[in-house]
């Protein structure tokens, strides 16, 4: 793999076209920074509907071969896969956390996680058994089996540039499919250092392709009558987007969108575990993670030790540069993202919550340019003010004081989204009550941001999914391929002349 040199101001992130890299020729691109220095680090080029329309040529002229490949050497070629990404760990995490700005271990963290599906994609073979009946009816055997489904794409967000294409491509390639790639253009260079690895793994040319862009490479795919399905994850209002019009052009489509995940301390948790718990799933990552934990419901008394714990850990926190081993939280993604968060924040004080911790204006020495903000505590937020009903994607806790176990269900239950929750409880009866009654779909016991492994399938409930499967696991292997029933008598068995009446068992 080329290591992307970051520090190259006149690099420009272009597209992975059948086997290596495109220049982008539509004439459009967008800065890339470093949103611990504030700096211009490069261009990420924009690409146009055709440019679009030769990534999904490429991957079609790729699927009649990939798709013929016994599942076996499809997994073979993914363990080599597999290998190259752990043998590149660091180069991966050193360009998530230039571009993002998560600090490197979290990043190193992000890829580890991709790691898990490239290796659950390794088994494809006994994930695409089907299912035999012999003697259906007499002489007729009946089975099914799953074929992939064509050209399928993925839509991506900043917040994960290798972990969530991740959980898309491993499935779908081992599957049978082949893959157009659409990242986020905040931080593009991970998509091309994977597409580099894929190409070194030995994966043939159109198996795995990237196009760079925004809104209008997204549309071009959405209306490819090429492209079978779309994977998509980011904002809700987007996710919704992608789920309609695709859906409009005849396309599967799985969109996960925004969340406001709920941990809730009941007054019999352990105090400082639960402390623990929300200070780094409310300021990890900044606040830019979609399990991030953004409400804290605390129950009865346990509000009062919780917030005076949280407000000294808060204003403590180690923020900085993400590739300070020092650092516990890194910039934000972009200034303009920094901005939408300040003024979530200005909304909440103006509509009365507490403002106990601000960090509006905390600035990094040495790192002034950079998009910094500090950690934000809120207490008494109260359900109808939008710092409690919006997705704010930053490090800003907002507390909310309920009375009662059922107060809290309630609340969350309530709530437009449903993408993961979390309740820190010693209680057992109440464990189970909550995961058995609460609206959300991925679900924590004592466990702040429940991502499940890779096996297991990822996705949330409400305005946090649009389409019927959640994303990798055994759900990915049901999106990225269809079922197909074959039925089937030999001629010995025939010659009992027309049957007009419904085939029954015989
Ligand atoms: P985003 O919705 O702005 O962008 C996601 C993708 O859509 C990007 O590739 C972007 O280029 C494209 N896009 C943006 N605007 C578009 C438009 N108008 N038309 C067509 N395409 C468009 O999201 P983001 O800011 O990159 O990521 C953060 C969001 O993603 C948060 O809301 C977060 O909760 C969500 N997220 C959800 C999950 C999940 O699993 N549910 C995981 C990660 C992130």
């Amino acid at each position: 793999m080329n290591i992307i040199d970051q520090s190259n101001k006149q690099r420009t992130v272009n597209n992975f076209i059948s086997g290596r890299v495109v220049a982008s020729t539509s004439g459009r691109s967008q800065d890339i920074f470093n949103p611990a220095t504030g700096r211009a680090s490069g261009k990420v080029a924009l690409s146009s509907a055709a440019e679009v329309g030769a990534a999904v040529a490429a991957a079609k002229a790729a699927f009649p071969a990939w798709s013929s490949m016994p599942p076996i050497r499809r997994a073979r070629l993914m363990n080599k896969l597999l290998e190259l990404v752990n043998t590149h760990k660091d180069d991966l995490a050193r360009a998530i956390t230039s571009e993002h700005g998560k600090v490197f271990s979290d990043a190193r963290g992000e890829v580890d996680r991709a790691i898990d599906v490239i290796e659950f994609s390794c088994g494809i073979p006994q994930l695409l058994k089907g299912d035999y009946t012999e003697q259906v009816s007499t002489d007729i055997d009946n089975w099914t089996l799953r074929q992939p489904l064509g050209v399928v794409a993925g839509i991506t967000p900043f917040n994960f540039p290798v972990m969530v294409p991740a959980w898309m491509y491993p499935v779908a390639i081992a599957a049978g499919n082949t893959f157009v790639l659409k990242p986020s253009p905040l931080d593009p260079s991970p998509s091309i250092m994977i597409a580099e690895l894929m190409r070194e793994a030995g994966f043939p040319d159109g198996v795995f392709n990237v196009v760079q862009g925004d809104k209008e490479s997204v549309d071009a795919l959405l209306a490819h009558p090429d492209v079978q399905a779309v994977s998509f994850v980011g904002s809700t209002p987007i996710a919704n987007y992608v789920y309609e019009t695709g859906a409009h052009h005849g396309k599967r489509v799985q969109a996960l969108g925004g969340a406001k995940n709920h941990l809730v301390v009941m007054p019999d948790a352990d105090i400082e575990k639960a402390v623990d718990a929300l200070i780094g799933a409310a300021y990890g990552s900044a606040g830019e993670r979609c399990m991030a934990i953004s409400v804290a419901v605390l129950v009865g008394n346990a509000a009062e030790p919780v917030i005076s714990r949280l407000t000294e850990r808060a204003k403590t926190l180690k923020i900085g540069d993400g590739i300070d081993n020092a650092s516990e939280m890194g910039p934000i993604v972009t200034s303009a993202a920094r901005q939408r968060i300040t003024g979530c924040i200005d909304k909440g004080v103006a509509e009365g919550a507490k403002l106990v911790v601000d960090g509006r204006s905390h600035v990094v020495k040495g790192n002034e340019d950079g998009f910094f903000l500090g950690a934000t505590l809120f207490d008494n937020v109260k359900p109808n003010m939008s710092i409690y009903k919006e997705e704010v994607f930053g490090p800003v806790l907002a507390c909310v004081r309920v009375a009662t176990f059922e107060e809290a269900l309630k609340l969350i239950n309530d709530h437009e989204f449903g993408n993961g929750v979390s309740l820190f409880t010693a209680d057992g009866h109440t464990a189970r009550e909550f995961g058995r009654r609460v609206q959300v779909g991925m679900v924590g016991i004592n466990v702040p941001i429940p991502v499940p492994m890779a096996w297991h399938g990822f996705g949330g409930w409400k305005k946090s999914l649009f389409g019927d499967m959640h994303a990798y696991g055994e759900e990915g292997v049901r999106f990225y391929t269809k079922q197909k029933s074959i039925m089937q008598r030999w001629p010995e068995s025939i010659g009992k002349g027309a049957e007009f009446a419904m085939p029954v068992a015989r």
